[in-house]
C-alpha cells in the first residue's frame, strides 16, 4: 500500500514537472543588432523568443558605439542576429569582448550584394533570405518548437510577397521623369534596383562619411541637370543637408523615409512591412 502511494506521488511529480516544462518553456534569448532584424525575429518567433535590440528606433547602426548594457545582453544571448555585408563594423569586437557563446547568424546570407552596399533589406525579395536564415537558427536552437517557427515564417513570406506585388503596381504608375529623388546617404540601392526609382545622395553607403564641399557642389549640379524634383530626409540622419540642398536648388522637401531603422512603436514605420508601406506612400505623395 505504502509503495503504491509513493509510486503514485512519483508519477504525479513527473507529470507535473514535464507539464510545467511544456507550458512555461523558456523563450529563446535573441539579440538583434538593429530594429529591422528585431522585428523579423519577433514575427517569426512570436512569444517563443525574447528579443533585445542593440541599435534602437531611428538609430544609426553605421556609427554605433556599443554600451556595457549591450555587452551584457550579448553575453547572455543564445542567438545573435546581424545583417552582415559590413553593416555592423563594431559587432565582432562586441561579441568577443562580451564572451558571447551562442549562435551568430548573418541574416543577409544568400543575398546578392550590390557593390559595398549593406542595405539589402530595402528589397522585399531579399527579406526572404533574412527570414529563412532566422527561421533556420531558431529551429536549430529550439527544435521542439520548430513547426511553430516554420508556420509563422511561411505566413510572413506570404505577407511579404503580397506587399511586393502591391508596391510594384503602385510604383508602375510613375512616369520615368518622376523617378529620381535625393536622400542623405546612399541607403536605397537595393530599393532602386528592385523598384526602379533612382536615389541620388551626397554621400555613399556609409552614413558616417563627412559631406565635403565638393560633394555638395556635385549633388547640386546633379539635382539641376537631371531635374530632380524631391528631396527626402532619412529618419537616421541629420535633416540639415537635405534642407540646404532644397534651399539651393528649389527642389521640394518630400518627407521622411525610413532607411536603416524602424520608427518607435507609435511611429509610421514600427514594423519592417510598415516601413515599406510608409516609404512608398511618402514617395508617391510627392512624386
Ligand atoms: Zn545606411
Amino acid at each position: 500500500m505504502k509503495g503504491w502511494i509513493y509510486r503514485g506521488i512519483g508519477l504525479w511529480l513527473m507529470w507535473a514537472v514535464t507539464g510545467v516544462n511544456q507550458v512555461m518553456a523558456e523563450p529563446v534569448a535573441v539579440v538583434a543588432s538593429f530594429t529591422i532584424l528585431a522585428d523579423m525575429v519577433r514575427v517569426i518567433g512570436e512569444d517563443r523568443v525574447q528579443v533585445t535590440t542593440l541599435v534602437g528606433p531611428d538609430g544609426d547602426a553605421h556609427a554605433y558605439q556599443p554600451t556595457p548594457v549591450d555587452a551584457r545582453a550579448v553575453s547572455q544571448a543564445q542567438v545573435l542576429v546581424i545583417n552582415g555585408l559590413g553593416f555592423e563594423g563594431w559587432m565582432e569586437r562586441l561579441a568577443q569582448a562580451s564572451g558571447f557563446k551562442g549562435r551568430m547568424v548573418k541574416a543577409s546570407t544568400g543575398v546578392k550584394q550590390l557593390g559595398q552596399d549593406p542595405h539589402a533589406w530595402q528589397d522585399l525579395n531579399n527579406a526572404k533570405f533574412y527570414i529563412d536564415n532566422i527561421t533556420r537558427v531558431l529551429t536549430e536552437v529550439d527544435p521542439e518548437r520548430a513547426p511553430a517557427y516554420r508556420q509563422a515564417s511561411e505566413h510572413y513570406r506570404a505577407d511579404l510577397q503580397a506587399l511586393d506585388t502591391e508596391i510594384r503596381h503602385q510604383l508602375a504608375e510613375l512616369p520615368p521623369q518622376r523617378r529620381k529623388v535625393i536622400t542623405s546617404h546612399d541607403a536605397f540601392g537595393y530599393f532602386s534596383a528592385a523598384y526602379g526609382i533612382t536615389f541620388l545622395s551626397p554621400v555613399g553607403v556609409n552614413s558616417e562619411a563627412e559631406i565635403s564641399a565638393a560633394d555638395m557642389a556635385r549633388i547640386i549640379r546633379q539635382i539641376r541637370s537631371e531635374g530632380v524634383k524631391a528631396l527626402f530626409i532619412e529618419n537616421i540622419s541629420n535633416p540639415k543637408v537635405a534642407q540646404r540642398l532644397a534651399q539651393e536648388t528649389g527642389a521640394k522637401m518630400g518627407g521622411r523615409l525610413y532607411s536603416d531603422a524602424l520608427s518607435g512603436a507609435d511611429g509610421p514605420a514600427a514594423s519592417y512591412l510598415d516601413m515599406f508601406r510608409h516609404n512608398v506612400a511618402t514617395l508617391l505623395r510627392i512624386m
